[in-house]
C-alpha cells in the first residue's frame, strides 16, 4: 500500500509556521527561546492538541507529540522530527520542515487508523541552531548534556541559558532528566533540507543520507617576529602570515593524499598581529574546520595537518601550537532504516540519491542512543540560513511522502 500526505494541509501548516517570527527584511528570527520562538512552540502544541495528539514538553523543553495504542504503548518509540528554532534572518525550511513533515506523517497514520507495531513520536528539539551553543534539546534527549553546559551556555549578548530556562519556569538542572533511556527509543528519522547544491544540481527530489560528517575545529597559532616592513630583508623575516599562506596551499595536497571524497578543510577565521600594513606580521591565529564521514580519515587529516604545519614552521623559522576547540564524531545511518527508505522510494517510483551529510543535525546526537536515518530534499542553489532558502513544492511533497511510507515500514505496519 502506498500512502500519501495531505498536501494542502501540509502547505497550510507550513505557511502558518513560516509567518511566525518573520520580519520586514523577509527573514525569520526565531532564535531559541526568544518571543517569536515561544509563539512557534505554542503554535505547534496547539496544532498537535487540535489534531488529538497528546503533547508534552520534556525537561529540556523539547516538544513531543505521541501517537500510541494499547498494544504498542509499552514498546520503544519510533521518533521523527527536527527543530523549529532558527538562525537570525533565516528561511522557512531549515528544521521547521522536519517537524512539519513529522506532524503530517502522524496525522495521516492516525487518520487512516494504521496500527503500528511501535508507538510514534514527533519531536521539536530545543536550540538546534545554537543561540546557546547548539543541539541543546537533542543533547539532553540523548543523555549528552552535563551540568557544565547548563551553567556556562550563554548567547552572544551574554544572556545565560540557565536564566532563560528559569524565566520559563524550568529548573535548568532538570534538563539533565530529559535524557531518554535506550530502551525507550526504537529509532529516529529526520527529514531536512540538504543545505548544499548536489540534489538541486542533479534535479533529484530526495537524498537518502548514508553518513553524517564528523568535524574537528582547531585554533592554530604561528609565532614569528614582528618587524619593520622596510628594513627587514626578505630572507631574514619570521613572517607568520607566510606560514599560513604556505599551509593554505598544502590543503589540496592533504585532501588528495589523506582524505576522501567527503573531506573538507576550511580556514574561515584569521587574525594577524600586530595587524599594521607596514609591519611584518609576527603572529597569526587561525581556525581549521575539517570534516569527513570516517573517523579514520579524520585522524589521518589531523596527522597530515600537524606534519604540514610543523614542516612549514621549521622552514619559516616559526613556532606553532594549536588547540582542538571541538571534535564531533561522524555517524553512520542505520543500514536497515536506509533499506526501508530505499524500498519506499522505489515503491513510490521516486528517484533518489544516497549521499553523506556535510552538515551536523540533531540526528547526530540521537545516534548516541538509537539507530538513525535521514532524508534530504534539494536546497535551491544550495542556499540555506538565508531568506532565499527554498525547495520546490513538488520536492517537498516527494520528501514528505517518502518519510510517511518509510516511517510506517520502520514502525511496523501490522
Ligand atoms: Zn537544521
Amino acid at each position: 500500500m502506498v500512502l500519501t500526505i495531505n498536501f494542502e494541509r501540509f502547505k497550510a501548516n507550513f505557511n502558518e509556521l513560516a509567518a511566525i517570527g518573520k520580519k520586514d527584511d523577509g527573514g525569520i528570527y526565531r532564535m531559541a527561546f526568544n518571543a517569536d520562538e515561544l509563539l512557534a512552540r505554542d503554535w505547534l502544541e496547539a496544532k498537535l492538541e487540535a489534531y488529538g495528539i497528546p503533547t508534552r514538553r520534556d525537561a529540556a523543553l523539547n516538544i513531543i507529540g505521541r501517537y500510541e495504542n494499547e498494544a504498542n504503548q509499552d514498546k520503544p518509540a519510533v521518533v521523527i522530527g527536527s527543530h523549529i528554532d532558527t538562525v537570525p534572518n533565516a528561511g522557512a525550511l531549515d528544521g521547521a520542515l522536519g517537524v512539519l513533515v513529522g506532524l503530517e506523517c502522524l496525522l495521516c497514520i492516525k487518520e487512516q487508523s494504521i496500527q503500528t507495531t511501535y508507538p510514534l513520536e514527533v519531536i521539536a528539539f530545543s536550540d538546534e541552531e545554537g543561540r546557546f551553543g547548539g543541539m541543546f534539546g537533542s543533547r539532553a534527549f540523548a543523555g549528552q548534556l552535563n551540568p557544565r553546559i547548563i551553567e556556562e551556555s550563554q548567547d552572544l549578548d551574554g544572556i545565560m541559558l540557565s536564566d532563560v530556562l528559569q524565566q520559563l519556569g524550568v529548573d535548568p538542572y532538570q534538563a539533565l532528566s530529559a535524557s531518554r533511556p535506550k530502551k525507550e527509543i526504537k529509532s529516529y528519522l529526520e527529514l531536512h533540507i540538504e543545505q548544499g547544491p548536489v540534489l538541486d544540481a542533479e534535479n533529484v527530489s530526495v537524498g537518502i543520507v548514508s553518513d553524517i560528517t564528523g568535524l574537528f575545529k582547531w585554533q592554530v597559532r604561528l609565532l614569528g617576529a614582528a618587524n619593520h616592513a622596510g628594513t627587514t630583508p626578505m630572507e631574514m623575516r619570521k613572517d607568520a602570515f607566510m606560514g599560513l599562506a604556505d599551509f593554505a596551499h598544502e590543503i589540496p595536497r592533504i585532501i588528495d593524499e589523506n582524505g576522501g571524497e567527503a573531506s573538507r578543510i576550511t580556514i574561515g577565521n584569521v587574525a594577524l598581529y600586530p595587524g599594521s600594513a607596514n609591519t611584518v606580521p609576527g603572529e597569526v591565529d587561525f581556525s581549521i574546520d575539517a570534516r569527513d564521514v570516517s573517523l579514520e580519515v579524520m585522524n589521518e587529516l589531523k596527522d597530515a595537518c600537524r606534519k604540514a604545519l610543523s614542516a612549514i614552521a621549521r622552514r619559516r623559522q616559526l613556532s606553532f601550537d594549536f588547540t582542538e576547540a571541538s571534535m564531533i564524531y561522524p555517524v553512520a545511518c542505520d543500514n536497515q532504516m536506509q533499506s526501508h527508505l530505499e524500498e519506499a522510494a522505489q515503491q513510490l517510483e521516486m528517484s533518489y540519491k544516497v549521499m553523506p551529510s556535510g552538515a551536523a543535525h540533531d540526528a547526530q546526537m540521537v545516534a548516541k542512543i538509537a539507530p538513525i536515518a535521514m532524508i534530504f530534499v534539494p536546497s535551491k542553489n544550495g542556499i540555506s540560513h538565508s531568506p532565499h532558502e527554498w525547495t520546490d513544492w513538488h520536492h517537498l511533497e516527494s520528501g514528505a511522502n517518502l518519510a510517511l511510507n518509510a516511517l510506517v515500514r520502520i514502525a511496523g505496519d501490522r
